[in-house]
C-alpha cells in the first residue's frame, strides 16, 4: 500500500469504524433499556407473578407478619353464640353472624389453595348452629373435597350427638371438649362415641382461679385423651377485659407460679401440653365468623378485612401471627388420625 492508501484509511475509513461501532453500541444499549422496559411495563397488566423470575416469587409468597409461608393451620370461629356463659371466655357473643355454608366453603377453598393443612373448626359453640349440620357440612367438605390431613373441632361438648357422630364422624380426625366446664355429664358420652367412631379424642383444660389447686391426673388418665392442652387463663381486650368486654376475667386469673404449679402437680400425665399466655397469644391464626384474621397483638382483637373480600395473603399480612411460637409451642404434630396409633 502506497502513502496515499494508508492516509484514506487513516482519515476516512478508522472514523467511520469507530462511528460504526459506536452506533451498533448506543442501539444495543437502547434496547436494553427501552425495549426491555417496555417489555416489562406490558406485562406488568398481567398478575405480578408472572413477571418476576421463581426466586422472586418464592420471596413473594412468604406474607406472614413474621415470615409464615402459608396459613398451615387455621382455627375458624364460626359463631360466637354459645350456650354457655364462662366467666373467663374470650371469644364473647358480639355478633349473631354466621356465614351462609356455600361461602364458608369457598373461604376454606381459598386458604387449602394458600397451603392450609389443618383447620380447628370453634367458636362460640360450634354444634349450636343448625344442630351440628352446620359443623358437620363443614367438616365433610374440608375432608371429602379439601382432602385436610387434619379436621378438628373444639366443642364444650353439651350438643353433641351420636347422630352426629353416625353422619359425620368418618371425616373428623379429632374432637377436643372443654374439660374445665365438666360437659355438664356427658363427657363419657363423648369420649365413648369418639372411640365408637374413631375419632381421636382430646381434652382443652383453661387454669382459672377456681380450678388452679385441683389434681385432676386420675381423670385424665381414666378418660384417656390423646392430647389434653393446658391453658393458662386468657385476658383479651374488649372479650373479657376492659370497659367494653362482655365479661370479666380478673377473678379467674392466675399468676405464671400458679400456672405452673398445676403443672408440676400433673407432671405424671403424658399427654399433657401445656399453654402458657405468653406462648398462646399470638401463635395461633384465627379467623372469626366473618373469615377475617384476628390480630392479637395489641392485647384485643383487630380485625383485617376478610379473606373473602381481599383473599388470603393480604388478609394474612395483617393478622399478627407469629410463626415461630406457633412451632415452638408445638403448632405442628400428628395431627391426623391415620397417622395416630390409637386403640380404636
Ligand atoms: S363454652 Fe367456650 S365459647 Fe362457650 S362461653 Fe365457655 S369458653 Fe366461651
Amino acid at each position: 500500500m502506497n502513502m496515499e492508501g494508508s492516509l484514506v484509511i487513516l482519515v476516512v475509513v478508522v472514523p467511520l469504524l469507530t462511528a460504526l461501532i459506536f452506533i451498533i453500541r448506543y442501539y444495543n444499549y437502547k434496547n436494553l433499556l427501552g425495549f426491555e422496559t417496555l417489555h416489562l411495563a406490558m406485562h406488568s397488566t398481567r398478575s405480578s407473578d408472572e413477571t418476576k423470575p421463581a426466586d422472586v416469587i418464592q420471596q413473594s409468597t412468604n406474607t406472614g407478619v413474621s415470615g409464615a409461608t402459608a396459613p398451615l393451620s387455621v382455627n375458624f370461629h364460626l359463631t360466637r353464640q354459645c350456650n354457655y356463659r364462662c366467666g373467663f371466655c374470650f371469644h364473647t357473643a358480639i355478633t349473631s353472624f354466621v356465614l351462609p355454608v356455600a361461602e364458608a366453603m369457598h373461604g376454606l377453598s381459598l386458604l387449602a389453595d394458600s397451603g392450609m393443612r389443618k383447620v380447628n373448626f370453634s367458636g362460640g359453640e360450634p354444634f349450636l348452629v343448625d344442630r351440628g349440620n352446620y359443623v358437620g357440612k363443614l367438616v365433610q367438605f374440608c375432608k371429602e373435597e379439601l382432602n385436610l390431613p387434619s379436621v378438628t373441632i373444639v366443642t364444650n361438648g353439651s350438643l353433641v350427638t351420636e347422630q352426629w357422630f353416625q353422619q359425620y364422624g368418618e371425616f373428623l380426625d379429632i374432637l377436643a371438649v372443654s374439660w374445665e366446664l365438666g360437659s355438664r355429664g356427658q363427657l363419657e358420652h363423648v369420649r365413648d362415641w369418639c372411640k365408637e367412631y374413631k375419632v381421636a379424642f382430646k381434652l382443652n383444660t383453661v387454669v382459672n382461679a377456681y380450678n388452679k389447686s385441683e389434681d385432676m391426673t386420675e381423670k385424665v388418665h381414666a378418660l384417656a385423651p390423646c392430647r389434653w392442652k393446658v391453658f393458662q387463663c386468657l385476658p383479651v381486650v374488649g372479650e373479657n377485659i376492659g370497659a367494653a368486654a362482655r365479661r370479666n376475667v380478673k377473678e379467674f386469673l392466675v399468676t405464671t407460679d400458679e400456672f405452673d404449679e398445676f403443672l408440676d402437680r400433673h407432671r405424671r400425665v403424658k399427654c399433657l401440653v401445656p399453654e402458657s399466655n405468653e406462648n398462646m397469644r399470638n401463635s395461633y391464626l384465627i379467623l372469626d365468623e366473618y373469615m377475617r384474621f384476628l390480630n392479637c397483638t395489641s392485647g384485643g382483637k383487630e380485625p383485617s378485612r376478610s379473606i373473602l373480600d381481599v383473599g388470603v395473603t393480604p388478609a394474612m399480612n395483617r393478622s399478627g401471627f407469629d410463626e415461630k411460637m406457633f412451632f415452638k409451642r408445638g403448632g405442628k404434630y400428628k395431627w391426623s388420625k391415620v397417622d395416630m396409633e390409637l386403640d380404636w
